[in-house]
């Protein structure tokens, strides 16, 4: 069956990392057309936006997407595209794999978690008052009147809000999957000792989704400063943790540096009808155009939505022939060859790394 997949190649390393996916992924023979769209600082100009309509509507009618990353601008100018389209699509769960890959020279072995990210609220829900605007001020004297806390008069506001509604279904996608892919504990992180009325929320809603599995699943839960020390000490103490937004992401940056670095580290965020496959790291502008960036990250990313649209012979070609290019050690990236031997000496480009996974295949 032939599928057609909305491919977004974002800027930076993007258009070279998803090149090199777009070939690995042929090779393993799916039957793959790609409808190739725009989105990013580059579209202003002719779109008038980062974020064309048609870029979304292509994913809305294909319902399956895979991305490069994309530069936010810090600070100043619009907002981050990878938010922008997780609201507007609501793909609630950010799902971030954290697998040990032999021969990465990661830190750890036998790493093998599931990150299941709350996409849509938090303090990623986009609310922000700018220091000194009418908003913040406003927001300043509503606080001040309701006895609730004093905010310095030149503060900037990111309201976090944290729904059992949003709670609830994140917490329910992480003990469905963890049933599904026969994982054995689900670990709810959180910081409800200090934010009682947002992470609290969070802990008290996901004990009461866990109450609903008690008889299948294990359930525990962690403060998140706590969790991020016991990941680090033993990381096999852990395997499937649901988070909310901030922590899913700083969390999955961690687990993804004990299993080799970003450039490894696939992603997917989900929704009820699409579903965008992307690597966790960004842009890495210090690489781009220098055909030197790790794709391995955007091609498991790839063997994710292959997975989750029913190819799961194609994926398992593709994720073993990657793995045993690493293995190998010969044809590596400039990341890996530095973890092995301290120097990126005779590491490969991104599309030779491309091509040896393509030799792989057969
Ligand atoms: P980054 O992930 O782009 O880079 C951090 C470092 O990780 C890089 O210097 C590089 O050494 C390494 N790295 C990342 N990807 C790599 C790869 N494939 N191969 C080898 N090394 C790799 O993080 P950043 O510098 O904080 O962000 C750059 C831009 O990307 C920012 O504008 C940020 O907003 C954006 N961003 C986008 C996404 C997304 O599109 N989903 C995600 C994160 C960040």
């Amino acid at each position: 069956m032939k599928h057609t997949i909305t491919l977004i190649p974002g800027d930076g390393i993007g258009p070279e990392i998803t090149k090199a996916m777009q070939e690995v992924v042929e090779a393993s023979g799916v039957e793959i057309a790609w409808e190739v769209q725009p989105a990013g600082a580059a579209c202003i100009d002719e779109y008038g936006t980062p974020l064309p309509p048609a870029t979304l509507d292509s994913i809305r009618k294909n319902q399956i997407a895979i991305k490069g990353p994309i530069t936010t601008p810090v600070g100043t100018g619009f907002r981050s595209i990878n938010v922008a389209l997780r609201k507007a699509l609501d793909l609630y769960v950010n799902l971030r794999p954290a697998v040990s890959i032999p021969g990465t020279g990661a830190r750890y072995d036998g790493v093998d978690l599931v990150i299941v990210r709350e996409n849509t609220e938090d303090l990623y829900a986009g609310i922000e008052f700018e220091e000194g605007s009418a908003g913040a001020k406003g927001l300043i004297d509503y606080v001040a009147a309701e006895g609730a806390g004093q905010i310095r008069p030149d503060s900037g506001i990111t309201i976090k809000p944290i729904s059992v509604t949003g709670t609830r279904r994140i917490v329910t996608w992480a003990f469905e999957s963890a049933k599904a892919n026969a994982r054995l504990k689900v670990t709810a992180v959180h910081k409800a000792n200090i934010q009682k009325f947002s992470d609290g929320l969070f802990l008290h809603t996901a004990q009461d989704v866990a109450a609903g599995y008690q008889a299948e699943m294990e359930f525990e839960d962690r403060i998140v400063d706590a969790c991020c020390m016991g990941l680090v000490m033993d990381p096999t103490n852990f395997d499937v943790l649901v988070l909310p937004n901030l922590y899913g992401d700083i969390v999955s940056d961690l687990c993804a540096g004990m299993v080799g670095g970003l450039g490894i580290a696939p992603g997917a965020n989900i929704g009820e009808h699409e579903a965008i496959f992307e690597p966790v790291h960004g842009s890495a502008p210090k690489h781009a155009g220098k055909n030197e960036a790790n794709p391995t990250a955007e091609i498991l990313s790839a063997v994710m939505m292959l997975r989750h649209i029913g190819e799961e012979e194609a994926a398992k070609r593709l994720d073993s022939a990657l793995k045993a290019v690493i293995a190998k050690g010969e044809s590596v990236t400039y990341d890996i060859k530095r973890t092995l031997t301290g120097s990126t000496d005779g590491a490969v480009s991104t599309s030779d790394f491309a091509a040896a996974i393509v030799k792989e295949l057969g």
